[in-house]
């Protein structure tokens, strides 16, 4: 039986044999187009992101282009990802701060991308990891779900996920980690049908949580599917 520590790093060296190459899948030239991608991406897949930011960056590429805009034409500018009208308020609020108090660059510390209109955790962390290399284990839905399952963390919430996982995994390895955990939720550990016969983790899985996973998704299908009726 493998101690925990050694499981541990056998799951690290598994989701790396793996996904050797896991990286965010939006794109971006600099830290603000990051940034703004990702306040897109929320409940919007990356594809959708990836379109509208094609255009969206071709014609305001910076802060101060985006800043000139009122809210409304950026939200029709980002009309094809959902929650636009408040996206496009926050990312103009967002663009202006930027512009005013920090010369136009994206500031590289939590403290300050947390101050920033629409900017959380999972959001700061992610710009922090992925645009400045500096050590960040952003928890999103995948990442939460997935190293729970596999018991690397077992908090409630994304934050003490966050903490858990901060100490299990190597700083080195935190945003590689996270972009792995990503991929593998989106491609064998899902939501709501996780395919453990064939997953590759299955030998170092504790599978925790899975029945009643899937048990809590099914009952909120069956609630969303009798409010629809
Ligand atoms: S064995 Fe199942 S629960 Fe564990 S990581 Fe694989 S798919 Fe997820």
């Amino acid at each position: 039986m493998l101690r925990e520590e050694e499981r541990v790093k056998a799951v690290l060296d598994r989701l790396e044999e793996l996904y050797p190459e896991a990286k965010t899948a939006l794109n971006f030239s600099t830290p603000f187009q990051l940034l703004v991608a990702v306040v897109l991406s929320a409940r919007s897949t990356d594809k959708q992101v990836n379109e509208v930011t094609r255009d969206l960056f071709a014609k305001y590429p910076g802060p101060a282009e985006m800043a000139a805009l009122s809210p409304e034409e950026m939200a029709a500018a980002i009309k094809k990802v959902g929650l636009n009208k408040a996206k496009g308020k926050y990312l103009v609020e967002l663009a202006r701060k930027i512009v005013e108090e920090y010369g136009g660059e994206v500031p590289a510390s939590w403290e300050e991308l947390l101050r920033l209109p629409g900017v959380g955790r999972k959001t700061a962390g992610v710009v922090l990891s992925n645009a400045f290399q500096l050590p960040a284990f952003p928890v999103d839905t995948h990442v939460f779900r997935v190293s729970r399952r596999l018991g690397l963390a077992s908090g409630t919430t994304p934050e003490a996920v966050e903490k858990e996982l901060e100490k299990a995994v190597p700083p080195e390895l935190w945003g590689v980690t996270h972009h792995r955990l990503i991929y593998h939720g989106r491609q064998v550990c899902r939501a709501r049908k996780p395919l453990c016969e064939s997953c590759r983790l299955a030998d170092l899985c504790p599978r925790k949580g899975v029945s009643s996973d899937i048990k809590e998704k099914n009952r909120g299908h069956t609630k969303s599917k009798n409010r629809r009726r």
